[in-house]
């Protein structure tokens, strides 16, 4: 066990919590996944990609965005791993990962708005 050589001693058990901290690049990656719900565009779209398959057209015409806005959200998702495209003849669809991570940010939002989710 490290000792941290702590300026105060509260005997808590901080010593144990700090041995079991993931390094700093996860805490990165964390906050690089939470940071996509910090828009409240971005969010309102995940939304939907959390209770089904759409494409941009179809996002765009229903929360009344432009489709490059709803295109630029969709790609940030992407690059998170919080969402999945596949193609669909000329369009591409999009979807919530199967991850966990996906998962427990769909039950966080679903939580947050306080609603029985439209999917189950
Ligand atoms: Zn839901």
């Amino acid at each position: 066990m490290t000792d941290y050589n702590l300026p105060h001693e509260h005997n808590s058990n901080i010593s144990t919590v700090l041995n079991r901290m993931p390094d700093a690049d996860k805490f990165s990656q964390a906050a690089s996944v939470f940071a996509q719900l910090g828009d409240g565009n971005r969010l309102r779209i995940l939304w939907i990609i959390c209770h089904c398959k759409e494409c941009v057209s179809d996002i765009a015409a229903a929360l009344n965005l432009s489709k490059a806005l709803v295109s630029h959200h969709l790609q940030l998702l992407r690059r998170s791993n919080l969402v999945v495209s596949e193609r669909a003849g000329q369009e591409i669809h999009y979807s919530l990962a199967d991850t966990r991570e996906a998962e427990l940010i769909h039950q966080t939002i679903d939580t947050m708005f306080e609603i029985t989710c439209p999917k189950c």
